[in-house]
């Protein structure tokens, strides 16, 4: 196949000789976990789809995304890229933009209208799922392809849950989020928006449902106890998001003042610029290194003009003004106060602490158990009732759009397992020993050629700050294509016909077009060229056991 960014060699002329017996390793051809494929928490075989997107195989591409998750565009936007950090390029000059490319698709698939048909019979079982945000669409989707019925229940009256009313829509435009998001519920699934569930096991017993999976998030906005005037200004940053997607704009006044150090407190000091705050101040305890927000939030929000305050605690707000107390950290890198103080003009304070789940609907319910805050699950992702699984922010885990949509996809197939009747109990499910990774020691990367990475457009920080469009753009086809076409393809034969063209006595054997190749063992020395000379690993040298 066409494989433009690796260097080919030709086959060779020798004339062969028939192998003794004193050939002491064999060569064996292998199929490893690429890191990238590792990485992604919603599982996707990313270096298959990068396959096919490389020869303009966009709808073969996007399918395959879709095998493990149904939101590709919006990946594209707000995933943190664990699978980039992994990429065995980032050795060689950057890692693959493997998120842009997957942006590219998912784009695609919404202007071409692709959907996924449900062809699995219909199982007669089925399943609620409350809440309807990533986690809960993921398991939706995956169920109706397993054949179950579905029916999706939210507080709410839209679908998305912190997708919607929390990343805000200059990260994500909210026609993409519709689009993705509409097409999950155009599968079969049956929506109920605006109805909280109170209480699981009579809303389970209510419908007749055969399982269900809660998905509800971290809703509710940690407080801290500021000692307050009574005309000072204070809400939280999860509540100014929502309200963004409400009929009218927050009013926060001239200078806003935003408490914490995560992607919230990143998000929230942005939107308030953009709402007209001529000063958005971030005030964090601790030092740039220790705070959680992600780099690249970071760097955006100072590009909009964003101010940070370190090492400060908002010790007392009043109106128009905050008392500040500086703060140093101790040996252990906890902060300490210092008793020095000083002022910070502010209209509004932003609380941005942290999210935690509201649990109340498991109230009562026999065998569930709580920790932190948070529902114990198994490997399977049930919880300790059985038949009511969870999954996304509630659940012990990173909490983010991509682990959310990955729970969705493991419930899925842990409900339907136990609908099935295959006898699972709760977090029974065997841990697997792990694949083998391609790690980049195995690799030759001299073959393949310089290509550095794309870069995608952004809009100007001047004019992001007027606007609530989105800040970063995506690839045309032509950086798509080049993009995808970076790939190393590691661990897995690409057939670059290398092995073919360096064995000194032609013993690979080519079985052409999407076959790959064998080994003639009556001719093959073990001399191990083809397994040294493989740009991707493919090639692994056993020892020869008779
Ligand atoms: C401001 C902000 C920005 C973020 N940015 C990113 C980002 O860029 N990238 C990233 O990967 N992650 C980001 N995250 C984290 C990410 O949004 C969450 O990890 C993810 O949405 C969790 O998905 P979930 O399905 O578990 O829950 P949620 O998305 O929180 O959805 C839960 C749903 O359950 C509903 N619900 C709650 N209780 C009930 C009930 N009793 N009855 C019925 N319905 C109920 C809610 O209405 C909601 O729709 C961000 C979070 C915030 C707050
Ligand atoms: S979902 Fe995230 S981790 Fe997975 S392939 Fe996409 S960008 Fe990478
Ligand atoms: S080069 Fe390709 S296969 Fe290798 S880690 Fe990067 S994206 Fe994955
Ligand atoms: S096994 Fe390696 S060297 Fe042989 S064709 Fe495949 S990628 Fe090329």
């Amino acid at each position: 196949m066409d494989k433009p960014f690796a260097i080919t060699l030709d086959p060779g002329s020798s004339l062969a000789n028939k192998t003794g017996s004193w050939r002491t390793e064999r060569p064996v051809y292998v199929d490893l976990m690429p890191p990238c494929n590792h990485a992604c928490p919603a599982g996707e075989d990313i270096q298959q789809w990068l396959y096919h997107a490389e020869d303009g195989g966009y709808e073969a591409a996007w399918r395959q995304i879709m095998l493990d998750n149904p939101l590709p565009a919006i990946m594209g936007r707000v995933c943190y890229r664990p699978c980039e950090t992994a990429c065995n390029r980032a050795q060689l000059d950057t890692a693959v933009g493997i998120n842009s490319v997957e942006r590219f698709l998912g784009d695609e698939a919404i202007r071409q209208g692709w959907t996924v048909p449900v062809t699995a019979p219909d199982t007669g079982k089925s399943v609620l799922i409350v809440g309807a945000g990533p986690s809960g669409l993921s398991a939706a989707y995956h169920l109706r392809l397993l054949g179950h019925r579905v029916t999706l229940r939210d507080s709410g009256h839209w679908a998305g849950g912190m997708m919607r009313f929390g990343i805000p829509a200059y990260r994500l435009s909210r026609d993409v989020l519709d689009a993705e998001v509409g097409r999950i519920l155009a599968m079969g699934v049956t929506w109920e928006g605006g109805q909280p569930v109170t209480d699981i096991e009579q809303a389970m017993a209510d419908g007749g449902f055969d399982a269900a999976f809660l998905a509800v998030g971290a809703q509710r906005g940690k407080h801290a106890d500021i000692p307050a005037g009574d005309s000072a200004k204070i809400l939280d940053a999860v509540s100014l998001l929502h309200d963004m997607e409400g009929p009218e704009r927050p009013q926060l006044g001239r200078r806003v003042a935003i408490y914490g150090g995560g992607n919230t407190a990143m998000d929230a000091a942005r939107t308030a610029r953009r709402l007209g705050a001529t000063d958005a101040v971030v005030v964090y305890r601790r030092t740039r290194d220790r705070m959680p927000a992600h780099d690249i939030e970071v760097e955006e929000a100072a590009d909009e003009g964003v101010r940070m305050m370190w090492l400060s605690t908002i010790a007392r707000a009043d109106e128009g003004k905050l008392t500040i107390e500086k703060m140093e950290l101790d040996e252990t890198g906890f902060p300490q106060p210092t008793g020095e103080f000083t002022e910070l003009a502010a209209d509004t304070v932003v609380l941005a602490l942290g999210q935690e789940a509201e649990l109340s609907l498991l109230d009562g319910v026999a065998g569930i158990e709580i920790e932190d805050g948070v529902v114990r699950v198994g490997t399977d992702l049930m919880t300790g009732r059985r038949g009511i699984f969870a999954g996304g922010d509630m659940v012990p885990a990173e909490r983010t759009v991509t682990v959310a949509i990955g729970h969705g996809k493991r419930a899925a197939r842990g409900i339907d397992t136990w609908l099935r009747g295959a006898g699972i109990a709760a977090g029974t499910v065997a841990a697997s020993t792990g694949p083998r990774l391609a790690d980049a020691g195995r690799l030759n990367t001299w073959y393949y050629s310089d290509a550095p990475a794309t870069v995608r457009p952004q809009l100007d920080a001047a004019r992001r700050i007027t606007t609530f469009d989105e800040v970063t753009g995506g690839l045309d086809e032509k950086t798509a294509l080049f993009e995808a076409r970076r790939c190393m393809s590691c661990g897995n034969c690409f057939e670059c016909d290398n092995c073919y063209g360096v064995c000194p006595d032609n013993a690979v054997i080519k079985l052409g077009p999407g076959r790959r190749y064998e080994i003639d063992m009556d001719y093959c020395k073990g001399c191990g060229i083809c397994a040294a000379e493989c740009p991707c690993g493919a090639i692994d040298m056993l020892p020869e056991t008779t």
